[in-house]
C-alpha cells in the first residue's frame, strides 16, 4: 500500500454502525480516504462465548455489506497488527470510539503507544455511552457510588445530538485493491449455538428500536418487570455492540410524553452508571466492590459443584428460577427480573459465589457486557454499589407468584409442568398427585437457607466494624 500519508484507519471495535458514529467525522476531517478495519483480538474472542461471537460475525457481515464489501478484517494482537496496518496504508491518524473497560482502556494505550512510534496518532472521538464514564462526578470531584444521585447528575450533564454519519461520510479505500498490504482472513463462518439468536446489525438494531418506539415503550413501566409479556425492549445486545448508540436511542426517548419514557431513560442510565463504577473500580469485574463482603462464608466442594450444576441446567426444583436458567441457554438472554431472582437464588439459597454465576451468565449471554453483568451480580450479592441490603432475600415462590401471576413463563421454558395451570405451577410440589414425572423436588428448603444466608451476613457486618 502507498506511504502518501493521505489516509486514515476507521478501527471498528464495540460500535459496529455507520449512522450516529463519530469517528466517521473525525476521520473524514482527518485524511481524503479511510480504510475500514476490524481485529479479531483472540483474548476477546475466547471468553466471548459461541452466542456472542457469532452474534458478532453477523454484525461484521452486515457492516462489511454497508461499506460495499470494504471492512478489513484481520486476526492478532491488536498492539501488533494495528500499527503494522496504519504503516502499510499511510495513515497518520487510527480512529476509534473510546473504550472503558479494564482490557480495552490497557490495549487502547498500548497500541497508541506504539503507533505513536512510527508518527502516527490514535484519536478518540465518543464512547459507546451517552456521557463517558468518569466525567459525571459529585461536587468534591469524587466518583459516585449510588445510583440516584448519579443519574441526577447525569441528566443535567446532558449529551450531544446524534452525530449526522452514514456510509458516504467517508471515502472508503478497498482493501482488495492494495499491494502487499496487510492479509484479510475474512469473517469467521457461524459457530454452532443452540440458542435462537437475535438478527444481527445496525438495520436490525433500528427496526428492532422502532418497532419498540411503535409499540412498546408506551407500557413499559407497567410490563416490564413481566418475563411473561414481551414488555422490554431487547436493545442490550445491540447495544453492547455498538449497533445502535444510547445517544439515539435518548434522543428518539426525549420526544416522546409518556412516563414510561421516563422508566426507559433510567435504564439506560443505570448502563451508564455500572460503565461509570467500572472504570472507577476495574477491580470490581473479579473482586467485591464492597470489600468487607470478603467475609462472607460461600459454598464449596463436591456439594456446592452440585448445586451449581443443577442451577445451571435449571434442574432446582424452584420453577422460576429454572425457566430463567432455561430461557439462558434457549434465547442466550434472559429476562431482567428473572436474572435477579436466579442471582439472589444461587447467592442466598445456595451460597455459592456470585463470581461463579457471572462467569456462566457471561459464557451464554449474547448481551453479556463485563459492567452490567458483574455489577448486577453485585447488586443482587449485596456486595456491589447501591446495594439492595443482603437482608433482602428474594423468595423464589413468591417472586414467580407476582411477576409470572398466571405461570405462562414457566409452562413456556418447563415443559415438564406444562400441564399444571395458573399459579400453582409455581408450587408442584402442593399438588394432590404430587410433583409431574420428570421435574425434580426442591434441592434446598428456602426457609431454611434464608436463615442460614442471614447468619452468614453476620460475619460481613462484623468485617465492617
Ligand atoms: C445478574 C444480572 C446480570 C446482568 N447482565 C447483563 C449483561 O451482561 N448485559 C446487559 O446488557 N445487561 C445485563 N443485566 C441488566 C439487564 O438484565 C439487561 O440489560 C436487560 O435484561 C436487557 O434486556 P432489554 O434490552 O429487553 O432491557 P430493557 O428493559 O428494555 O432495558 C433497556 C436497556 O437498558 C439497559 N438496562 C436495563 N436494565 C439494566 C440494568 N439493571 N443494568 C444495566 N443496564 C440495564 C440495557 O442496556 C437495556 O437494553 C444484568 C442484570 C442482572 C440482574
Amino acid at each position: 500500500m502507498a506511504d502518501s500519508r493521505d489516509a486514515c484507519v476507521v478501527w471498528f471495535r464495540r460500535d459496529l454502525r455507520l449512522s450516529d458514529q463519530p469517528t466517521l467525522l473525525a476521520a473524514a476531517d482527518a485524511a481524503p480516504r479511510a480504510l475500514a478495519l476490524f481485529v479479531l483480538d483472540p483474548r476477546l474472542l475466547g471468553p466471548s462465548g459461541p452466542a456472542r461471537r457469532t452474534f458478532l460475525y453477523g454484525c461484521l457481515r452486515e457492516l462489511d455489506a454497508a461499506l460495499g464489501g470494504k471492512l478489513l478484517v484481520v486476526r492478532g494482537d491488536p498492539a501488533d497488527v494495528v500499527p503494522r496496518i496504519a504503516k502499510a496504508v499511510g495513515a497518520a491518524t487510527v480512529h476509534i470510539a473510546a473504550d472503558f473497560g479494564p482490557y480495552g482502556r490497557e490495549r487502547d494505550e498500548v497500541v497508541e503507544k506504539s503507533l505513536a512510534a512510527d508518527g502516527c496518532e490514535l484519536v478518540r472521538s465518543g464512547s459507546p455511552y451517552a456521557v463517558a464514564p468518569g466525567r459525571v462526578t459529585k461536587g468534591d470531584g469524587g466518583p459516585f457510588k449510588v445510583f440516584t444521585p448519579f443519574r441526577r447528575a447525569w441528566a443535567d450533564h446532558g449529551w450531544r445530538a446524534p452525530a449526522e454519519t452514514g456510509p458516504r461520510t467517508v471515502e472508503w479505500i478497498d482493501p482488495a485493491d492494495k499491494d502487499g498490504g496487510p492479509r484479510a482472513v475474512g469473517i469467521p463462518d457461524d459457530e454452532k449455538v443452540d440458542a435462537e439468536l437475535p438478527e444481527p446489525g445496525e438495520a436490525a438494531a433500528l427496526r428492532r428500536w422502532t418497532e419498540f418506539l411503535d409499540g412498546g415503550v408506551e407500557d413499559y413501566g407497567g410490563t416490564r418487570d413481566r418475563p411473561d409479556k414481551p414488555g422490554t425492549s431487547r436493545m442490550s445486545v445491540y447495544l453492547k455492540y455498538g449497533c445502535i448508540h444510547p445517544r439515539t436511542i435518548l434522543a428518539d426517548l426525549a420526544r416522546q410524553r409518556s412516563a414510561s419514557a421516563g422508566t426507559y431513560r433510567t435504564e439506560i442510565a443505570w448502563r451508564e452508571f455500572y460503565a461509570d463504577v467500572l472504570h472507577q473500580r476495574p477491580d470490581s469485574a473479579r473482586k467485591n466492590y464492597d470489600r468487607a463482603f470478603d467475609a462472607l462464608p460461600v459454598a464449596s466442594g463436591k456439594g456446592a459443584e452440585e448445586r451449581f450444576a443443577a442451577w445451571k441446567e435449571g434442574r432446582t426444583g424452584f420453577p422460576i428460577v429454572d425457566a430463567g436458567m432455561r430461557q439462558l441457554r434457549e434465547q442466550a438472554w434472559m429476562h431482567n427480573r428473572v436474572r435477579m431472582i436466579v442471582a439472589s437464588f444461587l447467592v442466598k439459597d445456595l451460597h455459592l459465589p456470585w463470581w461463579w454465576g457471572a462467569r456462566y451468565f457471561m459464557q451464554l449471554l449474547v448481551d453479556g457486557d463485563l459492567a452490567s453483568n458483574q455489577h448486577g451480580w453485585q447488586w443482587t450479592a449485596g456486595s456491589g454499589t447501591d446495594a439492595s441490603p443482603y437482608f433482602r432475600i428474594f423468595n423464589p415462590i413468591t417472586q414467580g407468584e407476582r411477576f409470572d401471576p398466571d405461570g405462562d413463563y414457566v409452562r413456556r421454558f418447563v415443559p415438564e409442568l406444562g400441564g399444571i395451570p395458573g399459579k400453582q405451577v409455581h408450587q408442584p410440589w402442593k399438588l394432590q398427585d404430587g410433583i409431574p414425572d420428570g421435574y425434580p423436588e426442591p434441592i434446598v428448603d428456602h426457609k431454611v437457607e434464608r436463615e442460614e444466608a442471614l447468619a452468614r451476613y453476620e460475619r460481613v457486618k462484623a468485617a465492617r466494624r
